[in-house]
């Protein structure tokens, strides 16, 4: 049985789809699980794209409204790794019930390890479908109050839909003073700050390569944050690189 998670947060922008990427990454190239990754943002579905996805026959749209069999519209990216993407075209809307998606998820992926939910942001039906469909949450945010606050709200909504929050992924860190620090964040929320990820220009030339960060710059912070996630979901000891002197020079020619 795969373990269902669903990526959110209430604003948008904040890294959800680059923590999906990243992590489903992670977890099949580090940890050798077997990963699907679906795109239930369907108003603005990036996921796709920011694997160069696109134009492909079949998408999550087609199987919502039953013309496709799910297994026809799911690409490899990697040998583990599989990607349901959204349709780019706002016509193909009509008819699709995203509420359909827990009843067609909970069946599908029963020989995958993890199942990560690119999910729309706030918590409107598109999202709220996407938690139904899941077990489990993990929460992305930005360390500024209005993203925050929405994070709060996320909880709440996780609670009532009896959901498990495994916390919280906080991301674009740049150490300055006007931002929320890790421990205001972990009391405003009650929820525990999983990890702080840098904000790296870098995150930003690999989304143009159309590569995830893992890949891209594995050594970076970022990179060792996504993986060390990986480590704690699936229990497994990650050992980090040991930085000899020429990887250290290395890393920061490579920064
Ligand atoms: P969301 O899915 O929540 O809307 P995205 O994952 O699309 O957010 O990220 C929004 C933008 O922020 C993207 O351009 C992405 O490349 C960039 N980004 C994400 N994480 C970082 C980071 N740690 N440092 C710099 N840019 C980042
Ligand atoms: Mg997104």
């Amino acid at each position: 049985m795969a373990r269902i998670i669903s990526v959110i947060s209430g604003k948008g922008g904040v890294g959800k789809t680059t923590c999906v990427l990243n992590l489903a990454t992670s977890l099949t190239t580090k940890f050798n699980k077997r990963v699907a990754i679906v795109d239930c943002n369907i108003t603005s579905s990036h996921l796709g794209l920011q694997l160069g996805l696109y134009g492909v026959p079949s998408t999550l749209n087609n199987v919502l409204r039953k013309e496709t069999k799910i297994e026809q519209a799911l690409y490899n990216y990697l040998p583990n790794l599989q990607v349901l993407p959204a349709s780019l075209n706002l016509n193909d809307l009509e008819k699709v019930d995203i509420k359909n998606l827990n009843q067609l998820l909970g069946k599908s992926f029963d020989n995958y390890d993890y199942v990560l939910l690119d999910v729309a942001a706030g918590f409107g039906k598109e999202a709220i479908s996407a938690m139904l469909a899941s077990d489990e949450v993990l929460f992305v945010t930005t360390p500024d109050i209005p993203s925050v606050t929405d994070i709060v709200k996320g909880k709440d909504l996780a609670e009532k839909l009896k959901l498990k929050s495994l916390g919280i992924v906080l991301n674009r860190v740049r150490n300055k003073k006007f931002e929320l620090k890790q421990s205001e964040i972990a009391h405003l929320t009650g929820l525990p700050i999983l990890e702080t990820i840098p904000e790296d220009e870098k995150v930003l030339e690999s989304l143009s390569l159309k590569t995830p960060m893992v890949s891209y710059r594995p050594n970076s912070k970022v990179s060792q944050s996504y993986i060390r996630i990986a480590s704690s979901l699936t229990g497994q000891f990650y050992q980090q690189p040991k930085m000899n002197i020429f990887n250290r020079v290395k890393s920061i020619f490579n920064r």
